[in-house]
């Protein structure tokens, strides 16, 4: 955990949030700048600064993120649907330097990137 770190003084509670979702690797809360009618920032209980610095060692908060995201989805009734984004590092627009996904969803999107 890195005292400077928005996202992990969310998880250790001292920054509020709006919680979805927490489980032993991951916890989940609503984006304080929602972009669609539902958007969850998915987020591992461990401090990787970017998609950029999974390797064998941690890649499996990745794999509970992915699972965490489908349940939070049926939770959150998207079953019609949903994206999910990762932004990494300075060309890919990343602000928290935190491992996180954008779980988004509720309303048909339309701006694809890719
Ligand atoms: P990025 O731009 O790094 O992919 O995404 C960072 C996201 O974190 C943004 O969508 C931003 O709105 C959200 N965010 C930044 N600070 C906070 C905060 O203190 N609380 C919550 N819930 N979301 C935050
Ligand atoms: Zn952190």
């Amino acid at each position: 955990m890195n005292d400077n770190c928005i996202f992990c003084r969310i998880i250790k509670g001292e920054i509020p949030s709006a919680k979805v979702y927490e489980d032993e690797y991951v916890r989940a809360f609503r984006d304080i700048n929602p972009q669609a009618p539902v958007h969850v920032l998915v987020v591992p209980k461990k401090h990787i600064a970017s998609a950029a610095e999974v390797d064998e060692s941690n890649s499996v908060y990745v794999a509970k993120c992915f699972e965490a995201i489908a349940k939070i989805a049926r939770g959150e009734g998207l079953e019609n649907g949903f994206r999910v984004v990762n932004n990494c590092g300075e060309d890919g627009g990343q602000t928290v330097m935190h491992l996180h996904y954008h779980l988004i969803g509720g309303v048909k999107l339309s701006e694809k990137v890719v």
